[in-house]
């Protein structure tokens, strides 16, 4: 009687370190309708990472050919590297009624709002600036010089949140999880987003 066919858009952004890699894994492995789209970077992978899997690691001039030939959904340059959506996968998987994630910085999530208007932007909150640093310095992940350029970027992104139309603050994975996915609950059943079907 209703239907809703098309997948749901949902972009779950915030600053680096905030947990949106933790968060956004977390509610896939709980999902089976639910899918986190994998980005192209031209930064080098950290240990662990494997080519296809976090991200594509692509070098700058095969960036610069997708970004040409209009491949990309939306694409950023952060801390000096270039990060995008790949737009063919995202645009079969909403099509085929999966919902999908986009986890990416604020400045591609106003490329996703200029396009997608229909998507859903969720804005993720460290529980303090303090904690925010906890999580960068504990991830291991980045030199201390990045550590400190990505909280200054990230003083910045935290202006950009009033755009967006739902803020999480990541206190615990299992809080976040269950917001976000309630927030999802909501977005489907929207009467925007559903047909009325009379047979
Ligand atoms: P992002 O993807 O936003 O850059 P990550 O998911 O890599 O962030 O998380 C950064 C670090 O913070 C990781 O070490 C992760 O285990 C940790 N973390 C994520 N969410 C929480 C949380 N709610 N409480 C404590 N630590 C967290
Ligand atoms: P990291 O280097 O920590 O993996 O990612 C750095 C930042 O880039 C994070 O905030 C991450 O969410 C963001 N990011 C990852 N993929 C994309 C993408 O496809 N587009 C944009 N705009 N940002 C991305």
């Amino acid at each position: 009687m209703i239907e809703n066919k098309k997948g749901l858009l949902i972009v779950v952004s915030g600053p680096s370190g905030v947990g949106k890699g933790t968060v956004c894994k977390c509610l896939e492995e709980g999902n089976d309708n639910l899918f986190i789209s994998i980005s192209a970077t031209t930064r080098n992978p950290r240990n662990g990472e494997v080519d296809g899997k976090q991200y594509y690691f692509y070098d700058v001039e095969k960036f610069q050919n997708m970004i040409e030939n209009n491949q990309l959904m939306e694409w950023a340059c952060f801390c000096d590297n270039y990060y995008g959506t790949p737009k063919a996968p995202v645009e079969k998987m909403l099509l085929e009624g999966k919902d999908v994630i986009l986890e990416i910085e604020p400045q591609g999530a106003m490329k996703i709002m200029e396009q997608c208007p229909d998507a859903v932007f969720v804005f993720l909150f460290p529980p303090s600036m303090e904690e925010l640093r906890n999580r960068l310095c504990g991830r291991g992940t980045e030199a201390e010089d990045v550590v400190e350029k990505r909280l200054e970027i990230a003083k910045q992104e935290l202006l950009m949140a009033d755009k967006y139309n739902y803020y999480v603050v990541n206190d615990s994975v299992e809080n976040s999880k269950s917001k976000i996915e309630a927030i999802i609950t909501a977005e489907k059943a929207n009467k925007e987003r559903c047909k009325i079907i009379i047979k």
